[in-house]
């Protein structure tokens, strides 16, 4: 694999990720100082995000307008072009062939020369639609270089490589430090996850309390990662280039 050269960005990214807030914890920094520079960042999200919920009495057809609403704020807030939605169950997704089709489609339209998502192969994931997310982005590359994969979905279109996220074995590394704050602002867009994910009571007296322990955890996950490679904070990734 060619090393990258210093002060490399991509020009079009598309970043997959499994349910709204993914992409915002595996990548948001990265994507935030890429498009700040230039790149066009466009996110896809696979599932409708329907299972985020502790409660059990719940409209779901809202909250599923509610996530997209938000994934579409967190989205500007990381200065990306674009966010696409496939809708499918959340925690039943599949790889199979028809969500491959799908995946294939963005890609061959949107055309990135980096795709973005979540790592397949780390180890003990206990979500199943993470896991799968990660099978489907790199099934769903190999099928767009290729012409004879769905050829009725869009001319063949080869990225130049894949950056997985919350990789098991990372061996790239992006400076977090200009889009640490962006991250942040990001995910607190995601106010129907505050609750289950990011560990906030809204309106309950610890509430700035619980927030900057949501920041302290980021920080303390950006350090780490950042650890030995030149900068304060980062996010890192696996590459497989060329594709
Ligand atoms: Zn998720």
């Amino acid at each position: 694999m060619n090393p990258l050269p210093e002060g490399w960005r991509p020009r079009r990214v598309l970043a997959v990720g499994a349910h709204p807030d993914d992409i915002e914890f595996g990548c948001g920094a990265t994507l935030t100082r890429w498009a700040a520079s230039g790149t066009e960042v466009v996110l896809l999200i696979l599932t409708d995000g329907s299972k985020g919920t502790w409660e059990r009495e719940i409209d779901l057809a809202g909250l599923v307008e509610q996530r997209r609403a938000e994934q579409r704020s967190a989205a500007a807030t990381l200065g990306a072009a674009g966010v696409e939605f496939l809708d499918l169950v959340d925690g039943e997704l599949e790889a199979g062939r028809g969500e491959r089709a799908a995946v294939c489609e963005v890609i061959r339209r949107v055309q990135p020369d980096t795709v973005l998502g979540h790592d397949p192969w780390k180890r003990y994931r206990l979500h199943p639609d993470h896991r799968r997310a990660g099978e489907l982005v790199v099934d769903a590359v190999v099928a767009a270089r290729d012409p004879q994969f769905f050829p009725e979905r869009g001319p063949a279109f080869r990225p130049e490589r894949l950056l997985l996220f919350e990789a098991e074995d990372p061996d790239h590394i992006e400076d977090a430090g200009p889009g640490f704050d962006a991250k942040v602002a990001a995910l607190l867009c995601h106010r129907s996850q505050w609750r289950s994910t990011l560990g906030i009571e809204a309106g309950t007296p610890p509430e700035a309390a619980q927030r900057n322990a949501l920041v302290d955890r980021l920080r303390a996950e950006a350090t780490t990662a950042a650890d030995g490679h030149g900068f304060d904070l980062a996010e890192g990734f696996k590459r497989l280039e060329p594709l």
